[in-house]
């Protein structure tokens, strides 16, 4: 599904340079590149504080831990989304209000989130989920009217802009509260191991964020608060600040890989080719179609497709096979049997095709190919 072993053939005389020096330095925590990144990747969001930290999931946990959120109250966030999103609520004792999510953009339904809103609602998690900003004013008007917190799950749209109906722009990440992210390797921006950072322009959030990923310290041996530790290595730092300046570059190659796709496979009756809405600035973390062609089975189609490719060599990948909601962790809230139609029927179609900086014409060329022979035969 990835190649970052070509995309870091591409850099690696400068990046085997910056792990070097930060051997040479020792200074594996908090070393300066860490706060180098951090600077770097504040001006290129646009957002006052960037808190790095050991991985998305960690972000995420840190950003609702620093809310003072009390037992029993209500997240509201997609089931249709990475399992991280969801289980960090119920980790921290708090309940996850699932809603449905729009069949194009594959993202939080304003109508459905304002439905969902209870008096013990207290924030809001939307995610753009395989690149694909949520609609995030619509979004963030809700949060205003009913005081709620709001978090951005960007650990797949980082680099992404909004455009708002004033012709303002701001990137992904940077429109809520709090914003979150994720370096896993085959992130948009990855490191070569873990990592993650959360984002805020509110100051007073941010020493508390600092604090959470700190066991609750503000000055080093006084614990204030129960808090974790979660950090990004030095040589990750340095890996991904150099990675951060060739990220529109990455952007660039992954929307022109799925413009190639979209040639080639919207004129078939049994693909619906990604959604890009006027408002945001698709970044590809995934390229996911919706398969049905009326006739088969939707799953044995799917199935079919996956197999026929893999015979092939070709990856593909079902994100997410499960929604939130039917997953067995999340049983205690009772919401199996939660009337989430288009999610459902979401989950039953899609199927994500390679996606990476590094494909070619010929690769390209060679799945949409293949994608529609199975299609046609
Ligand atoms: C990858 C991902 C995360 C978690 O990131 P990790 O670094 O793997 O912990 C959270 N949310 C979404 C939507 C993701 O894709």
């Amino acid at each position: 599904m990835v190649d970052t072993q070509t995309q870091y053939q591409k850099i690696k005389s400068e990046v085997d340079k910056a792990v070097i020096q930060v051997m040479e330095s020792s200074a594996f925590i908090n070393g300066k590149p860490v706060h180098d990144f951090s600077g770097n990747l504040c001006a290129y969001l646009g957002v006052k504080h960037t808190i790095p930290c050991a991985n998305g999931t960690d972000a995420l946990q840190i950003a609702m831990m620093a809310l003072d959120l009390q037992p029993g109250d209500e997240v509201i966030t997609p089931s249709f989304t990475y399992i991280a999103t969801t289980e960090v609520i119920a980790l921290l004792r708090l309940k996850p209000v699932f809603v449905e999510v729009d069949p194009k953009t594959f993202c939080m339904d304003p109508a459905a989130l304002e439905k969902a809103i209870t008096p013990k609602t207290k924030a809001i998690v939307p995610v753009h989920l395989y690149g694909h900003v949520a609609p995030m004013e619509e979004i963030m008007k809700i949060a205003e009217k009913h005081k709620l917190w709001v978090i951005e799950d960007n650990a797949q749209a980082i680099g992404s802009t909004y455009t708002f109906s004033d012709g303002r722009t701001q990137k992904a990440g940077s429109i809520g509260h709090i914003g979150c992210t994720s370096f896993y390797p085959s992130k948009n921006l990855g490191a070569f191991g873990d990592g993650g950072a959360i984002f805020t322009n509110d100051d007073a959030l941010a020493d508390r964020m600092k604090m959470v990923a700190n066991h609750g310290q503000s000055r080093r041996y006084y614990h204030d608060v129960v808090g974790c530790n979660s950090r990004l290595d030095t040589i990750q730092a340095a890996i991904l600040d150099i990675k951060l300046k060739h990220l529109d570059e990455y952007i660039d190659a992954r929307r022109s890989a799925a413009d190639f796709y979209d040639n080639a496979l919207s004129g078939h009756s049994a693909i619906t080719v990604p959604f890009r809405a006027s408002y945001s600035r698709h970044v590809f973390h995934q390229y996911t179609i919706l398969l049905d062609n009326g006739k088969s089975d939707v799953a044995a189609l799917r199935d079919g497709l996956n197999s026929f490719l893999a015979e092939r060599k070709i990856p593909s990948m079902i994100y997410y096979p499960v929604p939130g909601h039917k997953q067995k962790m999340f049983e205690q809230f009772n919401v199996a049997s939660q009337s989430l139609p288009v999610t459902d029927w979401l989950t039953e179609r899609v199927i994500s095709l390679p996606m990476h900086t590094e494909l070619d014409k010929e690769q390209l060329e060679f799945v949409s190919n293949k994608v529609l022979e199975y299609l046609n035969n």
